[in-house]
């Protein structure tokens, strides 16, 4: 391909889909490489092995170094957008000022990022689930909340038209449209404004140079090269780092790799007398707002899985695990999902990205003192048996090329641009400086809003910026 891009960016998922549409409504053109294979809604697997497999990097299981904490991450047109729960919230006040303090940046606030949030909010369906939408595992998590006199709230999600019967499927991607991912909305309408997309092209390196840079690969059809004026990398904590690290910068770039965390989820069944039936209807529906669990670093949220995922919690097997998946439809599910404070450190080891991520005291404290509350409830619906997952989960990965002011300790200005680097740029969950402890993929949309402006001002050859610009409103049924 000879074409010089005016922007290329690495990754498909929440940041990348988000930028492609306001970079090519601009008039840039834009190619968009994503490592995973696209599919059209209504060609989602619809078994889970399939859908694991065809959606997600190894099958669903990255491990860290220690092998005791799995990592999920889409790798598929989409990204994250397409097997996550599109549980949508703004940062609160607390996780702008931890932002803030561990990094200096003065514009992470509520106030700053309002428009940004705004601009995304927009453009996508957002729902609350409400009490009449509640399946039977979230109604006993409110009976239990409510005698044990804690606060909760309904939780808000990225839907337009779920039937409310089979949602859990939609972690294998949504057949029906509904679910708020990229390809619903953000780059379905990108690829209405001539957004250039190569899908199953996995990045390995980039060379950047005096006039523009080149981005270097494995397609499906064989190795590729492709050349901008400017890379936008957008995949994700791992992806992006990884890409980093096998360019070479990790020498140039003390902070590359440091910092990664993952809000690790643990997810608590209940096996009860009566059927609850926690994969029918919205399998989640309800949050924790009790204020005391913020400061103390953990939330619950009602939760369950797909059977398979079910399977992997329960520790031994044989007659004991059959009889367990025996009571399937019994099994109520509570998560506990704590802010992590230990820092992971991202590596290559042996040409493989090695994940060094372990819990500190600190961090195995929140876990517990979640777990206490979880056991309160279990008591409270008057659960026959009680089960500790195996492992925890980390779903939401951040970190590994934080936003800073120094080099020493982050990887890109607070204007998105790589230390000493003219002609790339970092937009995803890896810029986070430190984990929230709230859904983080509104805010990675917000960020990729606020980025598009900064990279927009910087390229000269752009006429229009984003706020001249007359939005389309994605709607549901189309897809381009
Ligand atoms: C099961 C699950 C449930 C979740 N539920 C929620 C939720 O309810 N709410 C919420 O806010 N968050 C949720 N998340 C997390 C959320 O999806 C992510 O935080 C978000 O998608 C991250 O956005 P991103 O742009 O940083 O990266 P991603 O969305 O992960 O996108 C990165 C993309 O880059 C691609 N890529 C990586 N490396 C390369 C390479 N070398 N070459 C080419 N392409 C590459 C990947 O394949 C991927 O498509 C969930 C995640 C999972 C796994």
């Amino acid at each position: 391909m000879n074409e010089i891009f005016d922007f290329v960016i690495v990754g498909s998922g929440a940041a990348g889909s988000v930028l492609s549409f306001y970079l090519t409504q601009a008039g840039a053109s834009v190619c968009l490489i994503e490592a995973g294979k696209s599919f059209f809604p209504g060609e989602y697997p619809t078994d889970e092995l399939t859908a694991n497999s065809q959606l997600m990097w190894h099958g669903g299981a990255d491990l860290n170094t220690q092998a005791n904490l799995i990592l999920l991450r889409g790798k598929t047109v989409g990204g994250g957008t397409v097997i996550n729960q599109c549980l949508l919230d703004r940062f609160d006040t607390f996780a702008w000022n931890l932002f803030k303090q561990s990094s200096d940046v003065t514009w992470f606030t509520n106030e700053v990022m309002h428009s940004h949030y705004s601009a995304i909010e927009q453009q996508l369906s957002i729902q609350t689930i409400t009490e009449s939408h509640w399946n039977h595992n979230a109604k006993l998590y409110a009976n239990g909340f409510e005698k044990l006199k804690l606060d909760y709230a309904p939780l808000q999600r990225g839907q337009s038209h779920c039937n409310n019967m089979d949602c859990i499927v939609c972690l294998g991607g949504c057949n029906r449209n509904s679910k708020q991912s990229m390809p619903t909305t953000f780059l379905k309408l990108a690829l209405r404004q001539k957004l250039k997309l190569i899908s199953q092209y996995y990045v390995t390196n980039i060379i950047p140079g005096k006039n523009m840079i080149s981005i270097y690969g494995n397609h499906i059809t064989g190795p590729r090269v492709i050349n901008a004026r400017h890379c936008i990398l957008a995949a994700g904590a791992l992806g992006t780092t990884e890409v980093l690290l096998r360019t070479g910068f990790a020498k140039k770039l003390p902070a590359l790799g440091k910092g990664f965390y993952c809000h690790p989820q643990f997810m608590y069944l209940a096996q009860c007398k009566e059927p609850v039936d926690a994969h029918l209807g919205n399998f989640q529906g309800i949050k924790s707002t009790d204020t005391r669990f913020r400061k103390l670093g953990f939330k619950l949220e009602n939760v369950f899985a797909r059977p398979i995922g079910i399977a992997l919690l329960k520790s031994g097997y044989g007659l004991d695990h059959q009889a367990f998946m025996q009571k399937f439809r019994h099994l109520a599910c509570i998560e506990v999902a704590i802010r992590d404070e230990f820092p992971g450190l991202i590596t290559l080891e042996n040409n493989r990205l090695a994940i060094n991520k372990t819990l500190n005291d600190s961090d195995k404290q929140k876990a517990n003192s979640g777990k206490e509350v979880v056991f309160e409830i279990f008591d409270q619906i008057n659960a026959v048996l009680k089960e500790q997952p195996t492992y925890p989960i980390g779903l939401h990965l951040m970190g590994g090329c934080a936003m800073g002011h120094h080099i020493q300790s982050s990887v890109v200005n607070e204007q998105f641009g790589v230390w000493g680097e003219q002609r790339l740029s970092i937009v995803d969950g890896s810029i986070f400086p430190v984990a929230p402890g709230i859904n983080p993929s509104l805010t990675i949309m917000a960020l990729a809003h606020r980025a598009s402006q900064f990279l927009l001002s910087q390229h000269t050859t752009i006429q229009k910026t984003t706020n001249d610009i007359q939005v389309p409103t994605a709607t549901s049924t189309e897809y381009a």
